[in-house]
Formats: C-alpha cells, sequence, structure tokens
C-alpha cells in the first residue's frame, strides 16, 4: 500500500517523497479515503501514529479540488488545538504537506501580542489553527468570522474536555456554518468524549490507531490457511514454537475468547480474556497482568481491545478474521512500535476465505501464506457460500435457498465505518 493507491494528488505525494514518506500509517489508511469522500470522522489516535496528516492530507486535497481566495479573516479551515504546542506542530504539518500547494495557514494562541496575528488575518487565511481562547478573544472583535469554513478538525478533544475548554468549544461551534465537514480526533474515547464528538458530526466514520507509528509494511504478516477444529493446535505449536513475548488474540465473540484463554491455561500457557461480561475488576487486573508480563496471551473481542493502551505488543494472532476489513487494520496495528517490527498471525479456515478476499482488497496486498503442519487446502480453495459462514441455526442448504432468492438483487451497501467490531 502506497500514498499514490489511496489518490494523493501529485503535490502532495511529492512533500510526502521529500519528507520520506511513502507507506500510510493505519491511520491515514483507514481515515483517507472517507476523508477525500467527504464523510465526517470520528478517529481515537495518539500523538505518534501519523495522525496529522491522516487529516491535513485530505483537507488540502480537497481544497485544491475547489480553489478560491479567503476574503479577510474569513478561513476555508478551522483546526481546534488545546495547547500552543500542538496548535504549532499542526500549523507546521500544513506547511510541509502543503509545501507544493499556495495555501495560507495560521495559527494562533494566547500569551503574545494579538497584533501579528491581526494583521496576518488581514491578509487573508485559508486555514487557520487556533487554541479556543484567542480564536473566541479575536472572534468577538470581528477579527474572525467563521461562516465560511468548510472544515472544521478539533484535536484532542479529550485534552480539550480536560482543560475545561468545554463551553468555549461550544461556542466555536455554534458560529460555524451548518454545512460543514468535522473531524474530531482523540487520544481516548470517554463515554462523555463520544457524545461529546457525536453530538457535532453528521454519521461519522470512526477509525482506531494504537500507539503504533509503523506502517503496515513493518509489520510482518502471514496468513495460516487452516480448518476450525485445528485451531487450537496451531495457535499452541506457534506460541510454544515461536519467540512470542507479548501476544494479543482476537477471537470473533465473547464466548470463544474464553473459550480460547481457557485452551491456552489447560495447556500451562498464562493467558487471559477481556470481553464486555468481564466485569471492570476483572479487565483491569486482566490488563495489569499483560501489561507486567504475568500472562503472555490476552485474548480479546474487537469491543474489548478498543481503546486498551498497551506498549511492545510483538504478536497479534487474529484467531478468528474479522468479518469487516477496516478491523483487521485495527487489529495489526496494535503491534509494531517505533523502530520495532511487528508480526501479525491470521487464522483463515474455509468459511472465513471470503473476509480474506475483502481484507486484500482493502489493504491492496496479497497477505504471504504460511507453510504449517495443519495447512488446510479447503480453506485455501474455498470459494462461493463454502467461504461463507454459516448464520446460526441455519444448515448449508437453508443458506443457499436464501441466496438463490435473493439473486437478482443488488448486493447490499457495505457501510461505510469503519466501526464494526470494535
Ligand atoms: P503525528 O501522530 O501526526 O504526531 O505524527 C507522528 C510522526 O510521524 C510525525 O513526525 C510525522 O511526521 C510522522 N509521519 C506521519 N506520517 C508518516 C508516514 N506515513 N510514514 C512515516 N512517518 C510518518
Amino acid at each position: 500500500m502506497s500514498f499514490a493507491n489511496l489518490n494523493i494528488i501529485d503535490p502532495l505525494l511529492r512533500a510526502l517523497a521529500k519528507e520520506g514518506y511513502t507507506t500510510p500509517t493505519p491511520i491515514q489508511m483507514l481515515a483517507i479515503p472517507p476523508l477525500l469522500d467527504g464523510k465526517d470522522l470520528v478517529g481515537i489516535a495518539q500523538t505518534g501514529t501519523g495522525k496529522t496528516a491522516a487529516f491535513v492530507l485530505p483537507i488540502l486535497q480537497r481544497m485544491m479540488a475547489e480553489r478560491k481566495s479567503s476574503p479577510p479573516g474569513v478561513p476555508r479551515v478551522l483546526v481546534l488545538a488545546p495547547t500552543r504546542e500542538l496548535a504549532a506542530q499542526i500549523g507546521q504539518s500544513f506547511a510541509t504537506y502543503g509545501q507544493f500547494l499556495r495555501f495560507r495557514h495560521l495559527v494562533i494562541f494566547g500569551g503574545v501580542r494579538q497584533g501579528p496575528q491581526v494583521q496576518m488575518l488581514s491578509r487573508g487565511v485559508d486555514i487557520l489553527i487556533a487554541t479556543p481562547g484567542r480564536l473566541l478573544d479575536l472572534m468577538n472583535q470581528g477579527y474572525i468570522e467563521l461562516k465560511g469554513v468548510e472544515f472544521f478538525v478539533l484535536d484532542e478533544i479529550d485534552r480539550m474536555l480536560d482543560m475545561g475548554f468545554i463551553k468555549d468549544v461550544r461556542r466555536v461551534v455554534s458560529a460555524l456554518p451548518k454545512k460543514r465537514n468535522s473531524l474530531f480526533f482523540s487520544a481516548t474515547m470517554s463515554k462523555q468524549t463520544g457524545e461529546f464528538a457525536e453530538s457535532f458530526l453528521c454519521d461519522p466514520v470512526h477509525v482506531e490507531a494504537a500507539h503504533s507509528t509503523c506502517t503496515l509494511d513493518c509489520i510482518d504478516q502471514s496468513i495460516f490457511f487452516v480448518d476450525q477444529n485445528s485451531k487450537n493446535s496451531l495457535l499452541l505449536e506457534l506460541i510454544r514454537e515461536g519467540d512470542m513475548e507479548r501476544v494479543l488474540v482476537f477471537a470473533r465473540t465473547k464466548h470463544r475468547a474464553d473459550k480460547v484463554a481457557l485452551m491456552l491455561e489447560k495447556n500451562r500457557i498464562r493467558a487471559d480474556a477481556i470481553h464486555g461480561n468481564k466485569s471492570q475488576n476483572q479487565r483491569e487486573k486482566a490488563m495489569h497482568n499483560f501489561k507486567s508480563g504475568h500472562i503472555q496471551v490476552l485474548v480479546a473481542t474487537d469491543i474489548a481491545a478498543r481503546g486498551i493502551d498497551i506498549d511492545d505488543i510483538t504478536h497479534v494472532v487474529n484467531y478468528d478474521l474479522p468479518n469487516e476489513p477496516e478491523s483487521y487494520v485495527h487489529r495489526i496495528g496494535r503491534t509494531g512500535r517505533a523502530g520495532a517490527s511487528g508480526t501479525a498471525f491470521s487464522f483463515c479456515a474455509a468459511d472465513e476465505r471470503s473476509f480474506l478476499r475483502d481484507i486484500e482488497r482493502l489493504t491492496r496486498e496479497q497477505i504471504k501464506v504460511a507453510e504449517h503442519q495443519f495447512h488446510s487446502e479447503k480453506a485455501e480453495s474455498a470459494v462461493g457460500a463454502a467461504a461463507k459462514p454459516v448464520p446460526p441455526n441455519r444448515s448449508r442448504v437453508t443458506q443457499r435457498s436464501i441466496q438463490t432468492k435473493s439473486m437478482g438483487k443488488p448486493a447490499p451497501r457495505r457501510s461505510h465505518t469503519a466501526r464494526v467490531g470494535y
């Protein structure tokens, strides 16, 4: 996967190449396509994941699609950041990625004289990056008018709320035009942050990036074709044979996560499971034991893994493939930290073969096939109904008859959200 595959325009590709960036990070890969399509977005991502380029690149590209000059004090883009340091960094990113474009950006924050900022505003800026206090100040004095904002980015919402900016942010939002694109980022997503974000967004796409700064290219991915009933043996063999220090295993359901953790424990591998049916206490204990190295393997569902904050995961194992391809990128993005490479093993049984096709379509890469003693030819070559899971309580015959009945109807549109699977 390269930036060119994401349909990034030439002047931006040149800027990226100049920085030495050729491959998108997971959050860039997940966020850029929907943003180029004009979707709103909620991103859970810390600094260090490449999140700034994930919004700066598509915003610049979309601004290019409709060139127009910004009148004095009427920006097309507004980015709100909680601190002056972050605002300055974002400004630097607009300068770096936009170096071959002719947009004007300005960073404004308090604690310094407003004169030079006002002067710059009067010349017209396309992109305004601001901390809330100074922005409101200059708006109240009539130097800034938000009616022309097409793109509104709120960065580090969690910090913004912690720092007591909630009222200020609401005031800013109320001055924005209704028709706009909104992009919200937060390092963590509490109920409060989530509700706050959703109240300003329209049918947003959700993306999440863990700590990894590493692009998908530095994650060593392989696929293991295996029958469902050999998955346990394969997992045991991998853990016993390999140098797998801290392993995050993904299972499709809570029940399966429990079963896998139990199976591992019976085989003297220190493991625990986290999922929605576990109490907060149990989850915290499992996380603590995993972080401290007391347990080697944590088995999780996608939902439980959301937002978990663990460094140094050496291996991600997809015991079950996710039915949403975006979840695959979320999952494997949890391994591979700055400088260190990570490893992702994915098990694919016959009835998951179609999920693998969807994943490879999304990443535009064929995952290398691992050789192993439990290899299943049936899984590798499954097509049609055999490559899909059988819905619960239905036999293959019933499923086939249902499919025949619906033949001729258009395929249901796949949801554009990357959230499913969390
Ligand atoms: P951020 O999370 O936006 O603070 O970015 C973290 C660091 O990663 C910054 O120094 C970026 O310049 C860098 N970076 C952003 N995108 C990429 C990429 N695709 N490949 C390598 N480094 C990147």
